[in-house]
């Protein structure tokens, strides 16, 4: 193909024929789209395998998709919450629950073995622990490089038998051709996701990535044209056409999307970051397609993916009533939603409303991400249980109303909530299919922690499953941190016999105790440890290698500030480094880090 309209001296009627060699353009973003298509086929392929091992078990399919009521319980009552054992207090213990346990010792009972798929991180771990080194922000080597590929392959589109400043409409094509990507990826329900097995918050930098280059090139074209048409002299005859108008009108919502997603609007004005991104990402598929038709297309396929999303989410939400409380050692909320008792699996968060007029005017409008902090279907605590820190002016509001403690059904405070969910979480990772699992937990990121724990404990309870061990490993500030969540490690103690788990449970501190920060009072129950410090990561890791009988992989979840994950990371990566890697099993790290 070749151009077909001398842009140096042309005379435009309509705004194709002013912009150049249309066909090629068109051509070149096309087949541009057509190769990352390929590129994701191709991710696709090599998800297969382990998509379909997640598909193969009993209900893999629909699991995490919709929040629910089951009524059916078969808990027997040795199961439930009642079961917690006599406390009994314990100092320090440095062990894993690998090592230590004697129930370990007697044949376990058999189980359904979880088909396991080692990942691709597992497969090549010193090349993961590479494209894992942090680069920019929670940007990793890894999303760098596929960053630096995609703007190569853009800036291959831009210049490919063309110029710039000869044919600035390129890049208006080149913009026009990434909004499917830039809208697939914004979606919470995303098809990428799907099938590449990972969540859409851990592609959520990609999205930030693409719309930057779209904005970029939509700048460059529109630089470029004012440019060509103020040297032709005819800048005030063209900006009076109606196409001409509409093209200004989307740079403006371009660039408007632009300034009010940078970090600080994001971190400090969210509301204004949402409002203006949903009207502006709106508007902008409007406009673009009455300044240029070629856009249409691609605005067809990027509104189907967000129209698709819209639909989702409003059927993943759900109304209904919460108990907040006070937990006042660990500034957090709990909000406990009995109702909604299955469908998530660990490690998935809920976007949270709460519909109260103590959240202020517009508190309802907020929605904010949380981690369920329980399992579905579970037995240890009924239905879903968020831990809420007090963050900033939302969760302080949440704070103050679970304080006036207005006597709810369950205790606390009753208020109307709706929660839209799950999304996140593991992918086609089953934890349960390793033999062993430590989770490392900061502050409020214990909810992933139990979580992760009571399902694998309810996994093995029902028969499924090859986890003989898991660790809880939490670090917090004061030693009294750990008062309201006791019951709950007392009752999951107790719920790892019934399921012939060796768990283990180590909190660790790091402020000095003082007399209002003191856990003398307590009564720790066997298999709970509470030791001053920060945990020794790489020991624990050592410890678990040491132990392990034979080939099999260990999960490890992190969850909490992105300072824990970084530690993790880098003891992973020293034990790979120092052991040898045939004999023993490699590590599964999965990272849940509380920022978008
Ligand atoms: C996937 C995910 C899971 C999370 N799980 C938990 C959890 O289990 N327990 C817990 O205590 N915290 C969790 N968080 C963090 C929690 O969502 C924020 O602390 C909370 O939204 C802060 O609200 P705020 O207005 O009180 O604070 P602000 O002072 O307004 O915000 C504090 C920080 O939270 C971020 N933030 C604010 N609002 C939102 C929002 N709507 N969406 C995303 N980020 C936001 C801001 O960018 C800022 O960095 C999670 C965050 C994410 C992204």
């Amino acid at each position: 193909m070749s151009a077909t309209i001398d842009h140096t001296r042309f005379r435009p009627t309509t705004l194709e024929a002013r912009a150049g060699p249309g066909p090629l353009n068109a051509a070149v973003v096309f087949w541009v789209d057509i190769l990352l298509l390929c590129v994701v086929g191709l991710l696709f392929v090599l998800t297969l395998p382990r998509m379909l091992a997640h598909f193969s078990r009993g209900g893999g399919w629909r699991l995490g998709l919709l929040l629910r009521h089951t009524t059916a319980t078969s808990h027997s009552d040795e199961q439930s919450v009642s079961s917690r054992r006599t406390l009994d207090r314990r100092s320090i213990i440095t062990r894993t629950a690998c090592s230590s346990s004697s129930e370990n010792e007697k044949p376990a009972p058999t189980r359904v073995q979880a088909t396991h798929v080692r990942s691709w991180q597992m497969l090549f771990p010193h090349m993961t622990h590479v494209l894992r080194l942090p680069v920019l922000g929670r940007i990793h080597l890894g999303g760098a490089v596929i960053c630096v590929l995609y703007f190569s392959l853009l800036l291959f589109a831009a210049l490919y038998r063309t110029s710039i400043w000869t044919n600035p409409v390129r890049a208006a094509y080149v913009a026009i051709s990434q909004i499917p990507v830039v809208y697939l990826l914004a979606t919470k329900n995303n098809v990428l996701g799907v099938l590449l097995g990972t969540a859409y918050d851990k592609l959520n930098y990609l999205h930030r990535f693409a719309g930057r280059l779209l904005v970029l090139a939509a700048n460059v074209h529109a630089i470029g044209m004012i440019y060509r048409y103020t040297l032709q002299g005819r800048w005030m005859h063209v900006i009076a056409e109606t196409d001409i108008s509409w093209g200004l009108v989307s740079l403006v919502l371009l660039d408007i999307l632009f300034l009010f997603s940078l970090d600080v609007v994001r971190r400090r004005m969210r509301n204004l970051f949402i409002s203006t991104h949903v009207v502006a990402s709106i508007l902008f598929l409007v406009t673009v397609c009455l300044h240029m038709n070629a856009a249409v297309p691609y605005v067809i396929a990027g509104a189907v993916f967000y129209g698709l999303d819209r639909v989702l989410r409003m059927l993943k939400s759900r109304i209904c009533t919460a108990t907040l409380t006070c937990l006042p050692e660990l500034h957090t909320t709990q909000v406990h939603i009995p109702k909604l008792n299955s469908g998530w699996r660990a490690g998935q968060h809920v976007r949270l409303r709460i519909l109260s007029s103590g959240m202020g005017p517009y508190g309802w409008a907020e929605a904010h991400p949380y981690t369920i902090a329980s399992a579905s279907d579970g037995t240890v605590q009924e239905g879903i249980v968020l831990i809420c820190k007090k963050a900033g002016s939302w969760t302080r509001r949440l704070y103050d109303i679970a304080a006036e403690n207005r006597r709810g059904a369950l205790g606390g405070s009753d208020v109307r909530v709706l929660v839209e969910g799950p999304y996140g979480g593991l992918g086609y990772t089953g934890p349960d299919s390793f033999s062993g699992s430590v989770f490392f937990a900061g502050g409020s990121g214990i909810s992933y922690g139990l979580s992760g724990v009571q399902e694998l404990l309810e996994h093995a309870k029902s028969g499924v499953g090859s986890v003989r061990c898991v660790d809880l490993v939490w670090s917090v500030h004061h030693p009294d941190c750990v008062r309201p969540i006791l019951p709950f490690f007392a009752a999951l103690l107790a719920e790892s016999k019934a399921a012939d788990i060796a768990l283990g449970i180590s909190v660790f501190y790091t402020r000095a105790l003082t007399a209002d920060h003191s856990f003398a009072d307590l009564e720790l129950p066997t298999g709970l440890s509470l030791t001053p410090g920060r945990p020794d990561v790489y020991s624990i890791l050592v410890g678990l290698t040491m132990h392990a009988t034979s080939s099999r992989d260990m999960f490890l979840g992190v969850c909490g500030p992105s300072s824990l994950g970084g530690t993790v990371r880098k003891a992973v990566r020293d034990v790979d480094n120092r052991r040898i890697p045939d004999t023993v099993g490699r590590f599964h790290l999965h990272e849940e880090i509380f920022s978008l």
